[in-house]
């Protein structure tokens, strides 16, 4: 599939329409999606209809972009990977990322696939489907923007949007050997994303290359009045990050992010990477982000609570799912949310409850809120010595299909690098840093993942360039 870069050269060069775009998508949509499941639905006419009066000397003119099924499109469906919105949900409007999008001239073209309502790391929890990872389909995508991430690999989409709570878009862009940003919160709006943990939920782009982030991030970026935590700063030209030599730039490795439980293969792709950055001129230097061991239970006290808080909006009343078994308004509210929600978002809406209810919410949600801010200043304190932090993405490669079904915590557990960063509300990527051969033979991506400061996604950019340019990864993905 050509990267954003190469569909824009396409295009001016005149060898290309983006109806011809479109419709070849369609077709490799068609072909390999049966297999792969990475989208819940497309709409190739109204697509081709968008293309038809698109504006080509826009920075992403005619260019189709996979939108994660829990970003609103205007006149389509919205599922959040749910029953609940699966059975008659239009979504009245557009996100502000869609309308950014469209101001740019891109053309937002299929809703891809994901847990239910962005909780877990593997797309199992979706309710519509369960997506397989393109090298290896006996195995997860990652999650929770498993589609996304999935379309991009399988060469079934040019670009695609996710959102990132605790890592959804970082995680999958590893196990499926793509790029994906995170962006620093506030950077991004959220309006018009479905909202599951709101002071940690990020939308971000996944690509085939470094460069297709920044043209992404760059259109996606800036204020937007209808989210007040979306921040009213100028936004820098993202483009002018690429290229530039990473020479005398420290970047911290953080001591707690390889120590055990780290997949041999993922540990020595991540140390070659961190050579390789070296030979360019970095300079590693050791640091401490001492509360990490705190990270993933502070992330899953704070995100319940806040998923339990915007989930109650889900009543049988207003969207979705609407009981037929209801005896009265009561039994509506308490019917439609059983028969709706899967066994994850049921979990955490009652792990979430609990964790607010009256005695407990000292104890738990108050505590988790005073050791985020240790967390948080773990970091400042890091970036007070180095320019960026690199660290492994996952723990460990994709795993199959099934394997951690049973076990939520194990599940949990695996989001140990990427939590912090939400946490915290700093900016990061994953870029690809070499496979790992399973038994049967088959090769599994590994994502290198690099932290940066509060809007500093520019050196992110930067150094994830200078490594991607390096190295043949992209490539071989
Ligand atoms: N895996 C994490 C969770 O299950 C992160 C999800 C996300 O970033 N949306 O909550």
């Amino acid at each position: 599939m050509p990267t954003i870069t190469q569909l824009r050269a396409s295009y001016q060069s005149g060898d290309l329409t983006p109806s011809d775009a479109i419709r070849s998508l369609a077709e490799t949509i068609e072909s390999r999606d049966p297999e792969i499941k990475g989208y819940i639905s497309y709409d190739t006419e109204a697509a081709l209809a968008e293309a038809e009066k698109v504006d080509l000397s826009l920075p992403l003119g005619g260019v189709p972009i996979a939108i994660k099924d829990v970003i609103n499109v205007k006149g389509q469906p919205c599922t959040c990977g749910s029953k609940y919105l699966a059975e008659n949900y239009t979504a009245p409007y557009d996100a502000g990322v869609i309308k950014k999008l469209r101001a740019a001239g891109a053309i937002p073209f299929g809703r891809a696939n994901m847990d239910e309502f962005a909780m877990g790391s593997s797309t199992e929890n979706s309710a519509i489907q369960t997506t397989r990872n393109p090298w290896d389909t006996s195995r997860i995508p990652g999650g929770s923007s498993g589609g996304s991430a999935a379309v991009v690999a399988a060469d079934e989409a040019i670009a695609a949007l996710g959102s990132d709570t605790g890592g959804s878009i970082r995680q999958p862009a590893a196990l499926c050997g793509c790029v994906g940003l995170k962006p620093t919160y506030g950077r991004v709006s959220r309006y018009g994303l479905v909202a599951f943990a709101s002071s940690l939920d990020q939308i971000g782009p996944m690509t085939q290359t470094v460069e297709d982030a920044a043209l992404l991030l760059q259109a996606i970026s800036g204020h937007d009045s209808h989210d007040s935590t979306c921040i009213d700063e100028p936004v820098p030209d993202y483009s002018s990050f690429i290229g530039q030599d990473i020479k005398g730039l420290k970047v911290g490795l953080p001591k707690e992010y390889f120590a055990e439980g780290l997949d041999s293969g993922v540990k020595s792709a991540v140390e070659t990477a961190i050579q390789q950055l070296e030979s360019l001129g970095a300079e590693p230097v050791e640091i401490s982000l001492p509360h990490t061991e705190y990270a993933v239970a502070t992330y899953y006290i704070i995100a319940t609570a806040e998923a339990s808080t915007n989930l109650a909006r889900f009543d049988g009343v207003r969207y979705g799912h609407r009981s037929e078994n209801a005896g009265n308004l009561i039994e509506q509210y308490h019917h439609s949310r059983e028969e709706g929600f899967g066994e994850e978002v049921k979990r955490r809406i009652i792990l979430g409850t609990y964790v607010l209810s009256s005695g407990y919410y000292d104890a738990y949600y108050i505590q988790a809120q005073k050791v985020r801010t240790l967390i948080r200043k773990d970091f400042t304190d890091a970036f007070e010595k180095v320019d960026l932090i690199a660290s492994p993405v996952t723990p460990s490669p994709a795993f199959k299909i099934g394997e951690k079904s049973d076990d939520p915590l194990a599940m949990y557990l695996a989001d140990i690098y990427t939590i912090s960063a939400n946490l915290a509300g700093i900016c990061g990527i994953s870029v690809p840093c070499g496979f790992t051969a399973t038994d049967d033979g088959k090769q599994l991506p590994i994502g290198l993942q690099l932290l940066g400061k509060p809007f500093g996604e520019g050196e992110l950019i930067k150094a994830a360039h200078a490594y991607e340019q390096a190295t043949d990864w992209q490539k071989l993905a």
